[in-house]
């Protein structure tokens, strides 16, 4: 397809050359056969007046002089031709590929013919992997944009290296697409997971030591695509998958797969449309003080009647990842709390209000500023608020944290541990905030009475708070044997079916009321 200039002046110049030499050949053989150079000779020496010899000798160096000429020119305009190729192949590459690491990019990868991309590769067999680095934006913040820029060349090598001989791209931004020789399921997964191992060996940047995740998901010709087009759309699929899933996963691409995504897309598009209306709201779980039989406050948990049909709720434990994923959690957040602050402003006396906090809440260095907006613009009391939050929310960045707590301890909130006992965190990073409630997860409530080790657990627990000096919560509370037993253990506080499930704002003043009746109370 490609005719280089130079190409052109070759073939051009032979047609010429082939003409001429010719055409100078029949005139030589002519001149020979008539015996032209004696005639001529003969007739210069018989007029020798008109100088016809200065005349000839002149024109033999004009001749000469001009093919001198010719033939530098030839050389010059070789040379252009030359730069000219040269920088074609310049300009190509850089439209080809990523300035940064010197891959192949996402414009080669989608307009560059299959041919061409599979062409070096070992075998006929071959798999696609997308890859997707995890919390590089965050490394990016930390370490600067020459920081990760230095990231995403390293991230390269290593999969130059990973993958030798076959074809690697950078679509853009940290993600990545290998072409990979090979079909076999079991092999992709294998060179996957050890991609993700060299990727997420630590490297040090500017003097921060700094570890990033990455996950991969992969599709193989022809069991799952019959094109590189349709399998990187595969692979495309089974990395979202991945990513979902969590850090450092891989994931084969499944048919259901495409089913899921369609689906997700459809939650997505219910869910923006449900924030902009404010049709997810919050319901109330009462937390009784198990010395008084009294409500000492309530959890707000939110509900969502997806297309106000009670059928098709859709569990917070769902929307709110899904939220924190599509970034609509700061405007849920706040549209919910605001709505409980307003609720909980109308209920008597010093009942509580209890809000979870996402864990993508914590990231934010304003967010205490933002709290404390919402609790004046409501009239609520922030000794009022209590939030409660999840160890794995902590694990993100504790100190960052611990200083929003701070902040926000400092004007009166209480912070709680939620479903204490089911995370990753690890005593020295909890020890770096002042907790002043834990929740011991219902997962141990709800077997504690039979199961010995459980119970034991649940024992620490709670001795270990009363060491601290802090309050504790059982969360999931449903039999009077429970009860009782969290009672003897000195629980201080329970929540649970057994009071009662999460009520609408409107049931809130009725079940403070029955609390207050002492037929209730007696639980237990
Ligand atoms: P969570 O904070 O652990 O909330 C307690 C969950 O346990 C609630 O589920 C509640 O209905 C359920 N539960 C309460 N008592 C019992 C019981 O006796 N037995 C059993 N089996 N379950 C009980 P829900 O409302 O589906 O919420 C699930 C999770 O969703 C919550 O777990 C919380 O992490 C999250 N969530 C709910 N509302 C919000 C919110 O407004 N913001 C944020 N960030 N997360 C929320
Ligand atoms: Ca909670
Ligand atoms: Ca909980």
């Amino acid at each position: 397809m490609r005719k280089t200039f130079e190409n052109l002046l070759s073939s051009s110049s032979f047609r010429d050359a082939s003409v001429i030499s010719i055409a100078a050949l029949l005139i030589w053989l002519t001149a020979v056969e008539s015996d032209l150079y004696e005639r001529f000779h003969q007739y210069i020496i018989a007029h020798e007046d008109k100088e016809l010899d200065e005349v000839l000798i002149a024109f033999l160096i004009v001749g000469l002089a001009g093919y001198v000429f010719a033939i530098r020119r030839l050389l010059d305009l070789k040379k252009e031709a030359k730069a000219r190729s040269q920088a074609e192949i310049k300009a190509r590459w850089i439209a080809y590929h990523d300035f940064l690491t010197g891959l192949p990019n996402r414009r080669f990868f989608e307009e560059s013919s299959e041919e061409h991309i599979l062409d070096n590769l070992k075998s006929d067999a071959y798999s696609v992997i997308a890859i997707d680095l995890d919390g590089f934006k965050q490394v990016n913040d930390l370490v600067g944009h020459e920081g990760g820029d230095y990231l995403l060349k390293t991230v390269s090598e290593r999969l130059v290296a990973a993958f030798p001989g076959e074809v690697v791209v950078r679509l853009g931004g940290d993600e990545f697409v290998v072409v990979a020789s090979g079909n076999g399921r079991e092999r992709i997964r294998e060179k996957c997971s050890e991609t993700i191992h060299t990727l997420t060996q630590p490297m040090t940047i500017s003097g921060v030591h700094v570890e990033i995740g990455a996950c991969t998901g992969y599709a193989c010709y022809p069991q799952d695509g019959d094109s590189l087009k349709s399998l990187s759309l595969c692979a495309d699929i089974a990395l979202y998958a991945a990513k979902r899933e969590g850090r450092n996963t891989v994931k084969a691409y499944q048919p259901g797969m495409s089913e899921q995504l369609k689906r997700r897309a459809e939650l997505e598009g219910s869910l923006r449309v449900a924030v902009r209306r404010g049709e997810i709201i919050p319901h109330y779980q009462p937390m009784v003080d198990l010395q008084t039989g009294e409500i000492r406050g309530f959890e707000a948990l939110s509900r969502w009647q997806r297309n106000g049909n009670g059928a098709a709720n859709v569990s917070p434990a769902t929307f709110f990842p899904l939220a924190e994923e599509v970034g609509l959690i700061v405007e849920l957040s706040e549209q919910v709390l605001r709505k409980a602050c307003l609720d909980a402003a109308r209920w008597h006396g010093d009942v509580k209000l209890s809000f979870n906090l996402s864990a993508a809440l914590l990231c934010d260095r304003l967010i205490a500023s933002r709290i404390l907006m919402i609790l004046s613009e409501t009239g609520l009391d922030p000794a009022r608020l209590e939030l409660e939050v999840t160890e794995n929310a902590l694990v993100r960045d504790v100190d960052l944290a611990s200083e929003i707590f701070a902040a926000l301890q400092a004007e009166g909130i209480t912070i709680a541990l939620d479903d204490f006992g089911t995370g990753y965190s690890s005593l020295s990073q909890l020890s770096k905030i002042s907790f002043d409630k834990i929740k011991i997860d219902r997962s141990f409530i709800n077997s504690f009475e039979q199961d010995e080790t459980k119970y034991g657990i649940v024992k620490t627990m709670i001795s270990l708070a009363h060491g601290l000096g802090i309050d504790t919560v059982a969360e999931g509370l449903e039999t009077e044997g429970q009860l009782l037993k969290l009672k003897e253990l000195g629980c201080k506080y329970a929540q649970g079916f057994l009071y009662s499930e999460a009520v609408p704002a409107s049931q809130v003043e009725t079940l403070l009321e029955e609390f207050a009746l002492s037929d209730i109370k007696s639980c237990g």
